[in-house]
């Protein structure tokens, strides 16, 4: 049995038989170090795989909150701190009815490299809560921001794990769970990113993952020649990332027409309304429905409604398409529209949102993909410019922050095509990506020791 069946039989004996995303991320990352294993035999002979794939610690535990008629609910919470070879662990919490140990241990395991390829020292983690916030109050937030954070509280710190936003967890969200630590602990640590700007926040947090995805689109077309200007784009999602997306594409000349939610999707040929779309999602939080009410010549379709094994937001004809929703959102259908429609490159926003099947027809079609591991790193990246602020008390001007994350995006790419020359992978980025994150953490663990 070679080295990628014994690890994966390894990770099933030690983890729960059903975690279908985690061993989709751990193979992905399996097969594509090959041949980095095949040039520095020391990984194998160290037993890095077997090390580096299994959580350091996952915590476990209940949170209990009253609603605005003074009923008790019960949630499960969880931290994955996976790996802090390189630094503090450090990744998102998401609040979502699908969240499980499955799908935070396969967040936290790409969280692992992505913090790697961006060459800053932080570790990987990710944390959540089977909590649905649609439709519950603003008070009803607050208080289970609080009984979340009073039930794993003593676990985290501004030096030994650093929390962050994602799917359902925003300002608002950040700025509770934030001040019921300070509240148990009588600090102001920053163990918590993307706050308000009024607790500590950095300027261009909040743009940071929707701009750096379309800096790191833009940098890559432009090695190979080509440019989004003046073309058509397809975005998935209507949440940060994908209204960040959306922003920059405006300001780089592109067109973006589309977008979704979790109910429909909106096509409008004419470019997205970014403030309509802005009022209704982030002021209002209501559905894209209401988008196509306001604005005549949008057609929304309502999930129901989408080509069969695909979304709507595939069957647009695009130059390129950025997912931005949630993972395993485009599967081998949306890659066949896509590819019938002449994409030419798909750059992932959200967490692997982009199933095998789908990127091994990308990758037989010669067209371009950006593995959200690189693409979308530029949230944690400028996290780690506010958690530098926090200790500095020295704030930074929002055109310093978006000029580092613009550099840094450039770099991350440069860096995983050079890894891609080094081992004749052409422009496999995710090979690229995978190699030279897993090869900065294995190190670190050598380093230490076992
Ligand atoms: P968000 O603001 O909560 O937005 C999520 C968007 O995706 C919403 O439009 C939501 O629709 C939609 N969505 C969620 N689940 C869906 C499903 N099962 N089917 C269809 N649509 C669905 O979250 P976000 O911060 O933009 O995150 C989006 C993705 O980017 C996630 O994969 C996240 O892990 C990744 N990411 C985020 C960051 C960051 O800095 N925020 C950084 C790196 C990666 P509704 O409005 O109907 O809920």
């Amino acid at each position: 049995m070679d080295y990628i069946e014994q690890a994966m039989k390894r990770a099933k004996e030690s983890n729960c038989q059903n975690d279908i995303n985690f061993f989709q991320a751990l193979r992905e990352v399996l097969v594509s170090i090959k041949p980095l294993l095949d040039k520095y035999p020391k990984y194998l002979d160290e037993n890095i795989i077997e090390r580096i794939i299994a959580p350091n610690r996952g915590i476990h535990f209940k949170i209990e909150w009253l609603d605005d008629s003074n009923n008790v609910h019960v949630n499960n919470g969880y931290r994955i701190q996976f790996n802090n070879a390189l630094g503090p662990y450090k990744g998102g919490v998401r609040f979502h009815p699908s969240v499980n140990p499955d799908i935070l241990k396969f967040l936290a395991f790409e969280q692992i490299f992505k913090n790697a390829i961006t060459g800053l020292r932080i570790g990987g983690a990710k944390g959540g809560a089977d909590f649905d916030p649609k439709g519950k109050s603003d008070k009803e937030i607050m208080k289970f921001c609080q009984s979340f954070m009073s039930a794993f509280y003593n676990s985290i710190g501004a030096d030994i794990d650093i929390l962050g936003g994602d799917i359902g967890v925003g300002a608002r969200e950040v700025g509770y769970l934030f001040g019921q630590y300070k509240q148990l602990t009588n600090s102001y640590d920053s163990i918590i990113t993307s706050k308000p700007l009024s607790l500590g926040g950095s300027l261009g947090r909040t743009e940071a993952t929707g701009y750096g995805l379309i800096y790191f689109t833009q940098t890559l077309l432009e090695d190979q020649g080509e440019t989004l200007k003046g073309k058509i784009c397809t975005i998935s999602g209507s949440g940060n990332v994908a209204i960040h997306a959306i922003e920059k594409l405006y300001d780089l000349g592109a067109i973006p027409v589309t977008c979704s939610d979790s109910r429909g999707a909106i096509h409008d040929s004419n470019g997205i309304d970014l403030e309509l779309l802005k009022k209704i999602k982030l002021e209002r939080r209501a559905s894209l429905e209401y988008y196509a009410l306001e604005r005549n010549n949008a057609t929304y379709i309502k999930k129901e409604s989408y080509p069969e094994g695909s979304s709507f937001v595939w069957d647009i004809p695009c130059f390129a398409a950025f997912p931005c929703a949630t993972q395993n959102e485009l599967g081998e259908n949306c890659a066949k529209l896509l590819i019938k429609n002449d994409v030419k490159i798909v750059a992932e926003g959200a967490n692997m949102p982009t199933t095998p099947e789908a990127i091994e027809l990308f990758e037989n079609n010669n067209i371009y993909f950006a593995p959200g591991k690189a693409a979308n790193a530029g949230g944690v990246a400028v996290s780690v410019l506010e958690m530098s602020q926090n200790s500095s008390l020295h704030y930074l001007p929002f055109d310093v922050v978006d000029k580092r994350l613009q550099n840094i995006m450039s770099d991350i790419y440069t860096h995983i095509k050079k890894t891609c020359d080094e081992y004749n992978l052409e422009m496999d980025l995710i090979s690229g990506a995978n190699i030279l994150g897993f090869k900065r953490v294995a190190d670190a663990m050598i380093m230490q020791g076992v």
